[in-house]
């Protein structure tokens, strides 16, 4: 049976960035830039004002109140007309540039000025350049202002909307297909009769999907039945990314594995060292066998929901990584400080939801208490998980634990 590590790394082997397309730079959020930016202009493109106040000589101001005629008022959007000679000066908005003539900007607070009057009372000195932002001074034309391989969010969006790039080349999205097998399932909208549950699993996967950058394809639930589940395959085969839960086990009607194989899809691993988690299923439909030349990757995640929630953070997330180009792909835990007494039992690593918190002396961690891997009503309390070790062995308040943040 493979360890996680070796999981992970069986899934870098066999997973490929996605080549790089255009993008609506609005579809772009937490994506991967795979070019170097750089800037066509200058920012700002003109010396600006960055009050709303009077544009002056600064030679005309001194110790004393000065009065200056006032030539002209310029507002946002508006380019000055006249030229501020000794002994005048412009009404000027906050983002203007500054008219020829002056070289400072004496905020309206620091003026006794009546709106529409032509002289204002300028009661303090300025030295040449107060409050003017000189032009390119937050980026000049031909610098690189974003690296290549940058994760776009709002700032980085913001940047390319300000330098006008409508579009941006980037590792497009991969498309995730959720499918929820199992005869015991109803959709959430539903009373389960005897003997049924809800299928919770789609929508935590499809969140998780969203999460980790990729969009979602929510495609409802399998029976447990090779007729069915061959069509839903085939459905799901669509994705770039293709996600199961359930029927991965070795229960009589776990039907996944054989029938992706059955699909065309070439097992990669079956079975990791771990807990929970421990049938998940991974494979590739390799480009060859593809009717289209792409290939796929699929996961078939176990049923109960805190393994299928645990093996899509280290290993669904590690694929969706790679694809769009997220450096590292694998994940990164942390060490946090247990707040709390823990008691592991069992053969496998574990992975226990628990609440990570960020103190002024550090991370520190509280282990959460589950019953198991049913148990979404405690792993609701979580924020993290803490792998434990295999083994049995009691960690003490203050020993160092790693951490996946959630
Ligand atoms: P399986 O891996 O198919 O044997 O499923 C293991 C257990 O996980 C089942 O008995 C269910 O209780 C639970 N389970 C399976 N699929 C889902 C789902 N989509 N949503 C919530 N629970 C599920
Ligand atoms: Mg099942």
């Amino acid at each position: 049976m493979l360890s996680v590590e070796q999981a992970i790394a069986a899934i870098l082997a066999e997973v490929e960035p996605r080549s790089p397309v255009d993008v609506e730079l609005g579809d772009a959020i937490g994506l991967t830039l795979t070019a170097d930016v750089v800037s066509d202009a200058d920012s700002p493109p003109f010396d600006k004002s960055q009050m709303d106040g009077f544009a002056v000589r600064s030679a005309d101001t001194g110790d004393s109140a000065r009065s200056l005629q006032v030539v002209e008022e310029v507002t946002a959007g508006r380019v000055p007309q006249e030229t501020v000679q000794p002994g005048t000066a412009t009404r000027i908005m906050t983002g203007v540039r500054l008219p020829a003539g002056a070289d400072a900007v004496v905020p309206i607070e620091q003026c006794d000025f009546t709106e529409g009057s032509d002289t204002v009372i300028v009661r303090c000195g300025v030295t040449s350049g107060t409050f003017v932002i000189p032009r390119g001074q937050s980026m000049s034309q031909g610098e690189t202002v974003l690296r290549a391989g940058t994760r776009l969010f709002a700032p980085q969006l913001g940047l390319l909307a300000e330098l006008g790039h409508a579009q941006v080349t980037v590792r497009p999205r991969p498309m995730v297909g959720v499918l929820a097998t199992g005869d015991e399932l109803v959709p959430i909208g539903q009373i389960p009769g005897e003997g049924q549950i809800r299928n919770s699993n789609q929508t935590m996967l499809t969140a998780q999907a969203s999460q980790a950058g990729a969009a979602p394809q929510p495609l409802g639930i399998a029976r447990d039945e090779r007729e069915h589940l061959k069509s839903k395959i085939s459905e799901g085969l669509e994705c770039d990314v293709f996600c199961l839960s359930g029927g991965v086990s070795a229960g009589t009607r776990d039907l996944v594995p054989s029938e992706l194989q059955a699909a065309g899809v070439r097992e990669v691993f079956h079975k990791v060292e771990m807990k929970p988690g421990k049938p998940i299923w991974f494979g590739k439909l390799d480009a060859a066998r593809a009717a289209d030349g792409r290939p796929r990757w699929i996961f078939g995640l176990p049923g109960n929901p805190v393994s299928s929630m645990v093996c899509f953070e280290l290993f669904v997330r590690t694929a969706i990584r790679r694809l769009t180009g997220i450096a590292p792909a694998t994940p990164q835990p942390i060490r946090a400080k247990l707040v709390a007494e823990h008691q592991t039992r069992g053969d496998r690593p574990t992975f226990s939801p628990a609440r990570l918190k960020r103190t002024d002396t550090g991370a520190v961690v509280h282990p959460i208490d589950w019953q198991g891997s049913f148990d979404l009503r405690a792993t609701a309390d979580a924020n993290a998980m803490i792998r434990f070790p295999a083994g049995e062995r009691v960690y003490a308040i203050g020993e160092q634990v790693t951490v996946h943040q959630w």
